[in-house]
């Protein structure tokens, strides 16, 4: 099926083209199929953008936040109105399957319209009292804002980004991945049927350099990135000569921790959502599931059951739960590592075997016995790749989940409410779960700690990264000076 977009980009309330820039194949990730073919932004295609962003933000800042609030409240209106076919393009782009994008990526990006919409008329500031005198707070707009996202949730990271952008008044500049760069142009289009005014909510696509020229430009005032780690050192650093705001989302190998007395199924479904839900390719999975000693023989064996109720197939058949990579270097990626789990001892309990047909597929495969040693312990893999790791008492699960550079997630099962509360204190991470995993509403703050990342999307926190205060002292009497 063709996807084909009316433009590459989409820049000043339009869609535009410029064949000078270099093209790419979009790919149906379940066949190899080409859907689309896109050109990368060319600066001239970037100036536009970034001109035609510095030129609306100023009237759109302008305006009531209940204004402002009302167009994102009706993008997010027409979003649930047309989740069926902007499913089936995000489906296209990604490979997920329908089963999860009809719930979860539209629906989601329509959440974040629909909550910053509701907040936008809310942003005020404080009257401070001060003897005879007095001061106001005044919650002000950034400017112009680069989003630049990750390939694994594109309208979602499209929306989590633009929404509370907007709602505070900024323009945005957003570059999608270049393995998904569907979704993005289609919320743009939506925005703007909602009334968005040209020029406060563009897409432009491209690669790295493409991010880079935008990051790197005098006129931003702030970058959010939802990428690696790699990426993100390299463009908060770039950010930082520029002295721009900056919102990090990176990636983790984050802790999942079982306690024997844990209701068996709950936890086998939890580690279910943290390590296949999109096919493993999710930043917060808890994909080193440490297991009590007590329940991990129970634990594997239920998994291993658990496993074989799996669906895997066309992602556009709704009774499919588990769909191919994004892409064949992701592929190539995750079957490095299964080959450094089996080359460094770990046992083989599930999966690891490669479909043998067109697409990206790979089954959905767990290790036990994983040390915190071994490279598949380590480094985040983002695939379907679950460590099953066995630890005896509290104190122990709680230093060796924390022996990592990451601290994006965490997640505990026990039927001890005590311990739960106590052990993700003890945590290091920024989005954490008990009893549960990978839930992220937008009501909650979401974003990681240590090189997980900087600042917080979602949630009221998400206002202080795309706005900043301004103090004013009103003096009521005569002003004076020592000469
Ligand atoms: P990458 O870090 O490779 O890329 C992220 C984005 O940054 C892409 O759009 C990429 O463009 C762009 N980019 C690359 N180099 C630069 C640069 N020098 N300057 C500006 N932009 C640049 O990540 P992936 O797309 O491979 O996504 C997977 C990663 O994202 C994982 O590590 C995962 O953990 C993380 N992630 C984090 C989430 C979170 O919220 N914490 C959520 C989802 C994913 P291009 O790809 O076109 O080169």
């Amino acid at each position: 099926m063709q996807m084909q977009p009316k433009g590459s980009h989409f820049v000043n309330g339009a869609y535009i083209d410029d064949a000078d820039g270099a093209a790419f194949d979009v790919v149906y990730p379940a066949t190899g199929a080409v859907i689309a073919r896109l050109h990368a932004a060319t600066p001239a295609v970037i100036e536009a953008a970034l001109a035609g962003a510095q030129a609306a933000q100023k009237d759109w800042a302008r305006l009531k936040g209940v204004e402002r609030g009302r167009i994102l409240r009706r993008a997010a209106d027409l979003i649930r109105a047309r989740n069926h076919d902007l499913s089936v393009l995000e489906t296209h782009d990604t490979g997920k399957p329908l089963s999860e994008t009809l719930y979860v990526d539209p629906t989601s990006a329509a959440d974040a319209l629909e909550y910053f919409g509701g907040l936008a008329g809310a942003l005020t500031g404080e009257h401070v009292p001060l003897g005879d005198n007095w001061g106001y707070t005044m919650r002000v707009p950034l400017g112009v804002c680069v989003g630049i996202g990750a390939w694994n949730y594109p309208i979602q990271i499209a929306a989590w980004k633009g929404a509370p952008a907007l709602a505070c008044g900024n323009a945005m500049v957003f570059k999608p991945s270049e393995t998904t760069p569907l979704s993005a142009l289609a919320l743009a289009e939506i925005l703007h049927e909602a009334g968005l005014p040209a020029g406060l909510y563009n897409v432009v696509q491209g690669m790295g350099e493409v991010g880079a020229a935008l990051v790197t430009d005098p006129r931003v005032a702030k970058v959010s990135l939802t990428g690696s780690v790699p990426t993100g050192k390299r463009v908060y650093a770039a950010a930082a000569a520029g002295m721009k705001h900056v919102t990090m989302e990176l990636g983790g190998k984050s802790p999942l921790i079982i306690f024997d007395d844990a209701d068996l199924d709950s936890a086998v479904s939890g580690a279910i959502l943290g390590n296949f839900y999109s096919s493993g390719q999710v930043c917060s999975n808890g994909t080193r599931v440490f297991v009590q000693r007590g329940l991990k023989e129970a634990f594997l064996h239920r998994l291993s059951a658990r496993l074989q109720g799996a669906r895997i197939g066309d992602p556009l058949d709704q009774a499919t739960t588990f769909g191919p990579m994004v892409s064949a270097r992701q592929l190539g990626i995750v079957e490095g590592y299964i080959a450094k789990g089996l080359a460094e001892g770990a046992r083989l309990v599930a999966g690891g075997t490669r479909l043998n047909q067109p697409g990206y597929w790979i089954t959905p495969t767990v290790f036990a016995d994983v040390t915190d040693n071994m490279t598949i312990a380590r480094e985040e893999i983002f695939g379907p790749v679950m460590c099953v790791l066995d630890f005896d008492s509290e104190d122990e699960a709680v230093t060796r989940a924390n022996a990592t550079e990451f601290g994006l997630s965490a997640g505990v099962f026990t039927r001890d409410l005590t311990r739960a509360h106590r052990v993700i204190a003890a945590l290091e991470a920024g989005s954490c779960f008990i009893n549960s995993y990978n839930d992220a509403p937008v009501e909650l703050p979401f974003g990681g700690s240590k090189m997980s990342g900087v600042g917080r999307e979602n949630s009221r926190a998400a206002i202080e990264h795309y706005s900043q205060m301004k103090s004013v002292f009103v003096r009521m009497g005569v002003c004076e000076a020592p000469f």
